[in-house]
């Protein structure tokens, strides 16, 4: 009888370390992002298909809930009113059943979605998701589904580790990521593909950390022929991010580019932001870094008053889609501004072309990351990394 009990003793304590130990991996393994996917919108529509619940944020008391809801969000002064129904709250969360999804405005999200009216009575959404999920609906914005499988893993895991790196950072505000091109571009589970779901679950848990902690896993489109130190750009001085050559990404369609600029949009610009500038007589560069990248501009207008930009701002005031790279010759032909480019992006990281030309050249996902990411190893994501 004694050793009975001293056995059932034994076996209740070990299952219970076997639960406390499958709980916290449970929660290292499945780490919670929250990403801001629609911000100041006066209203918004809602369809949960399935059962439905629609808690407060901040008690997780339960307010309302049903089967099957097509609604509309608005803010009011008291909080939120949710369809015909007011709510005295200024935060909600919807939760639907496992596998199901919240649309929101027309695009389908899973995981749950906290809805926030705001100070200024406009409406924000945050997308509470898993980090793996949240993968899923990444990958195909950022690289092609039809891309060797081991440039998409590469991928996962560059996306992964600079996911968790945002959410570390991001910590004490609202929500971890935007979902543009700021952070990293996720639309939900529209842009789910089976080859990149496919690589996000052959790289299950999977980052890359240097010197044992995760880092701001930077990529980019196409460095076209150099990737860029990132301490050129931030306050970011880290030995993988310091820039290697990369002869991979030639077939990129990306590799050179064109742009004509209006002049008088770009005085406009300019004036906007604090420069002085009348009509444009010339750009030229100034000072050019390592990578080849351009560093500062100058620009002249017909009464020769000079105006010196980095290429950095000067992008951003083009705009980052149209002014591809920093990577470029300017030059002002007949009264148009011409810039021939190279490149796509603002080259830190990763080159996802050049990704892919490793990939067709027979490299794996983490000969390809080595690559880039120089003295990085390939981790399991645990405590250190939330
Ligand atoms: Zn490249």
């Amino acid at each position: 009888m004694k050793k009975m009990l001293i056995f059932i003793l034994i076996a209740s304590v070990s299952l219970l370390m076997m639960v406390e130990e499958c709980e916290s991996i449970e929660k290292e393994i499945k780490p919670v992002l929250r990403i801001c996917i629609l911000d100041n919108k006066d209203r918004v529509t809602l369809a949960l298909k399935g059962a439905y619940r629609v808690y407060t944020v901040t008690q997780d008391k339960l307010l309302t809930g049903g089967y099957i809801l097509h609604t509309q969000v608005n803010p009011s002064d008291q909080g939120i009113m949710f369809g015909a129904r007011g709510l005295k709250f200024t935060r909600i969360r919807l939760k639907v059943a496992e596998g199901a999804f919240i649309h929101i405005d027309g695009r389908a999200f899973r995981g749950e979605v906290d809805i926030i009216r705001k100070d200024n009575m406009k409406i924000m959404a945050i997308n509470r998701v898993t980090l793996e999920e949240y993968l899923y609906g990444v990958l195909y914005n950022e690289v092609s589904h039809r891309w060797p499988i081991e440039a998409i893993k590469a991928q996962a895991i560059a996306a992964r580790t600079f996911a968790l790196y945002q959410a570390r950072q991001n910590k004490l505000q609202d929500y971890d990521m935007t979902n543009d091109i700021y952070s990293q571009v996720y639309s939900g589970a529209a842009s789910e593909r089976w080859s990149t779901t496919r690589a996000v679950k052959l790289t299950a848990s999977k980052i890359l950390t240097y010197q044992g902690d995760i880092f701001p896993a930077y990529y980019h489109a196409t460095c076209a022929g150099r990737t860029e130190d990132a301490s050129n750009l931030w306050a970011v001085d880290l030995a993988p991010l310091k820039g290697v050559e990369c002869q991979f990404c030639k077939e990129s369609p990306h590799y050179k580019w064109t742009k004509n600029i209006p002049p008088a949009g770009l005085e406009k610009k300019l004036n906007d932001s604090g420069y002085k500038v009348g009509k444009i007589k010339s750009i030229s560069v100034l000072a050019k870094n390592k990578s080849g990248r351009v560093d500062k501009i100058e620009i002249k207008d017909e009464a020769d008053i000079s105006s010196i930009l980095t290429a950095k701002d000067f992008r951003q005031l083009i705009g980052p889609n149209d002014m591809r790279s920093t990577t470029f010759t300017p030059s002002v032909n007949n009264g148009s501004l011409i810039m021939d480019g190279v490149g796509w992006g603002h080259g830190v990281g990763m080159c996802q072309w050049g990704a892919k030309g490793m990939a067709e050249h027979g490299k794996k996902y983490d000969e390809i990351l080595k690559y880039y990411y120089p003295g990085t190893e390939i981790s399991t994501i645990d405590k250190k990394s939330k």
